[in-house]
């Protein structure tokens, strides 16, 4: 665990250790505000989709800090993508948290990200300060082929794009 709120992550890679925020992760309202306890629903989920807000942008984190917490200084220019999930409140949750900590852990690996919303690497810029790696071989300042797609960290599912990006790093030997 670390604290993460100053610096805008809730799950990090530092280079040494895959960390998640605290407060976020004892916070049940965290990220999809207060949901009621029937059995399965759809919430949505509204996410930064460029890093114009460098206070804000992710530091190696999944899908970019979630944008329903209260409270939440994100610009009022940024751009944002409203995406929905569907599950218990407790299978939401659990898979939030698989999600950022998988992310993380695919840094730890030495994935990059990808633009590609159904990525568990996928990063709404390749810009990022902080910890996460910034050499990816182009930019973007998009999340691509969003469009009513769950997201692959939201919903802690792996695309066959991480699964073979994961293989290549290994033959690579990177791990
Ligand atoms: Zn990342």
């Amino acid at each position: 665990f670390g604290n993460g709120q100053s610096e805008g992550w809730d799950g990090v890679f530092d280079g040494d250790s895959v960390q998640v925020d605290y407060l976020d992760f004892h916070d049940s309202t965290y990220p999809y505000g207060s949901m009621p306890l029937s059995s399965s629903q759809t919430v949505s989920i509204k996410l930064s989709t460029d890093d114009s807000s460098a206070d804000d942008s992710a530091t190696g984190m999944a899908s970019s800090r979630a944008q329903t917490k209260s409270g939440s200084h994100r610009d009022a220019s940024a751009h944002y993508l409203t995406t929905t999930v569907t599950g218990t409140p407790s299978q939401l949750l659990e898979n939030y948290w698989v999600g950022v900590i998988t992310h993380e852990l695919g840094h730890a690996l030495g994935l990059d990200h990808t633009p590609y919303f159904q990525d568990i690497m996928a990063a709404p810029a390749s810009t990022e300060d902080g910890s996460s790696q910034e050499n990816a071989k182009y930019n973007w300042t998009d999340y691509k082929d969003s469009d009513g797609v769950q997201g692959g960290a939201l919903t802690a599912t792996l695309s066959q794009r991480d699964i073979d990006r994961a293989k290549l790093t290994k033959l690579l030997g990177y791990w």
